[in-house]
């Protein structure tokens, strides 16, 4: 029996004109590095938005399934795009600043875009890629920055301001169906090649009012969300769709992501809310000891993307704010689980326990784990496996061009469709999960599995202990063992005997999995989404040579 519901697509474009009219009085915030920052409505964004999609079909020629692509920053012109290019039928190409020349241009051409939007100040980046960008027809330039790199280049270029200006403030949008295709994001390829995951209408308006959600990061109007996590790296977790349907203010950080402002950021704008990966936190952190500011507003603050440390969760906490850890994947929107304590928690220590976790598969995510030899394992919170999700924002294949099917390779998804995420742990009876690592970064000694994530964070606790990652590397005995590389705190002293006597102490970690290689050194490698990047590190210390 079918039902009597109405058939209504689950679009971004609904999300675009419900926010403009309904949350017109909301505002997106961004940082200029000036004495002020550029303030606008939901509802000029909105309208924006609009004139940009008559400018992209009337005067670059934007059709639909077209891919347009952004190279910029967070910030409300970034929003206009998130919001124009889906509801115009085409296809918003996320492109990931920090990526080396070579993959961004092997990104580009994959994908065909045909045109791009760049911010001024990352023309210096764009302009000497453009030569080898076969199928970039037009450059459309937003924001501050120096055009003169872009002259005799042979993409058209266009002045985003100008493009927009005259054009009509009404869209006839077409009727889109809702699986067609979005926004098209690759991963970060921390582990491998980057991938294209594409995003549909549906997967995207599903996403937004899961992360609406009291039990994700449940935000109202009434909230500012200070969106640090950048708009290249999984559409930033979702939180431009998410917040523009909702009417969440946005302070948009655009180029100054540094700790020094971004805490100013924070003591002038008092958003309510954050959301970026650990390494962002530790600098914000270090930043806030050495130089309190008034950050009293902000009382929740995601943490995604990398396991959260229990020590930086209790710097956090001490200063107020709240810390939400939560776990997802570019294949995932990212949404996967996020961990708020379930109301039967008891006490304090019980709830940090919680907090601790991944977090709570939410009901559009299904999970299971799989044994190395694949069977089925239970939720009993022991029995450790490769995490697998299935569900209406889970990637179920990666993008290969137009034309061609689709890519489902048999390490990425099971025989059944569900995803494989790559990343080791185990759930509990209640549905929390509980990541031990990823499957690439264990360190296999002997037979028995170390996790390095464990590692990281006993290091982590550490008061004279500012980063640490630990990685595999190769040893004639045991096969691999781990290589702890910490960046101590400023004046500290520590030495490996005693940073080894501390990760001892009270049984912290088990006697054989203590690391006996080490290094010091001033900074982790970060990858290009700020992640450690493990790859570098074992690739840097795979001949068994310290520095
Ligand atoms: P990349 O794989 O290039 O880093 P993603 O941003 O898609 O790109 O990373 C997803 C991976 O990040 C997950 O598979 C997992 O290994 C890791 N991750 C994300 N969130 C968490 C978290 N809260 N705790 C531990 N690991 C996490």
């Amino acid at each position: 029996v079918l039902s009597t519901m109405q058939d209504v697509p689950l679009t971004v474009t609904r999300i675009l004109v419900h926010g403009t009219r309904v949350h017109g009085r909301s505002q997106i915030t961004t940082w200029t590095g000036e004495a002020e920052p550029q303030r606008r409505s939901f509802a000029e964004a909105g309208t924006r938005a609009v004139r940009l999609a008559n400018a992209l079909r009337d005067d670059l020629g934007v059709r639909e399934d077209d891919r347009v692509a952004t190279l910029m920053w967070n910030n409300a012109e970034h929003v206009e795009a998130y919001l124009a290019v889906p509801s115009m039928g085409a296809v918003l190409h996320t492109l990931n600043l920090r990526l080396p020349a070579e993959q961004l241009t092997w990104i580009v051409d994959h994908a065909a875009d045909r045109v791009i939007i760049v911010n001024g100040s990352l023309i210096p980046l764009l302009a000497p890629l453009l030569p080898h960008l076969r199928t970039v027809e037009h450059v459309v330039v937003s924001g501050p920055g120096d055009r003169a790199p872009l002259d005799g280049c042979s993409a058209r270029v266009h002045e985003y301001e100008e493009l927009i200006a005259d054009k009509p403030a009404t869209y006839d949008w077409p009727e889109l169906d809702e699986r067609r295709a979005a926004a098209l994001c690759y991963t970060s390829g921390t582990t491998g090649d980057p991938k294209g995951v594409v995003y549909s209408h549906r997967s995207i308006y599903l996403h937004s009012m899961q992360v609406n959600m009291a039990q994700s990061m449940g935000l109202t109007d009434r909230d500012t969300s200070l969106v640090v996590v950048p708009q290249f790296h999984v559409n930033a977790w979702g939180l431009p769709h998410a917040t523009f349907m909702t009417g969440v203010n946005m302070l948009m950080p655009d180029r100054f992501l540094q700790p020094a402002p971004l805490a100013e950021m924070i003591e002038r704008e008092r958003p309510t809310h954050a959301a970026a990966v650990p390494t962002i936190w530790q600098g914000l952190l270090g930043e806030l000891t050495a130089r309190p500011r008034d950050v009293s507003s902000l009382t929740q603050v995601t943490i995604g993307g990398s396991a959260c440390p229990p020590a930086l969760m209790q710097a956090f906490d001490r200063l107020g704010m709240r810390v939400c850890h939560a776990w997802g994947m570019t294949e995932t929107s990212p949404l996967g689980t996020v961990a708020r304590p379930p109301a039967y928690a008891s006490g304090p220590d019980e709830e940090f326990a919680y907090r601790l976790t991944q977090g709570r598969f939410p009901a559009g995510v299904e999970a299971r784990l799989t044994g190395p030899g694949g069977e089925r394992l239970p939720w009993d919170g022991e029995s450790a496996g490769e995490l697998e999700v299935r569900g209406p924002w889970i990637a179920g294949a990666y993008y290969n061009g137009p034309d061609a099917e689709p890519l489902r390779p048999a390490d990425k998804f099971s025989e059944d469709g569900w995803l494989k995420t790559g990343d080791v742990g185990t759930i509990s009876p209640d549905g929390f999960l509980t990541l031990t690592d990823r499957a690439k970064d264990v360190i296999k000694s002997g037979g028995e599995w170390i996790s390095s994530v464990d590692l990281e964070n006993a290091l982590m606790s550490h008061p004279d202990v500012a980063e640490a990652a630990v990685v595999a590397v190769p040893d004639d005995k045991w096969g691999e063992r781990p290589l702890a590389t910490v960046v101590l705190k400023e004046g500290s002293t520590a030495d490996f005997e005693s940073l080894r006597a501390f990760l001892a102490e009270e049984g912290k970690i088990a006697k054989w999995q203590l690391p006996e290689r080490w290094t010091i050194v001033t900074a982790v490698p970060k990858t290009s989404v700020g992640k450690f990047d493990k790859k570098v590190l074992r690739r840097r210390y795979a001949a068994g040579e310290l520095d």
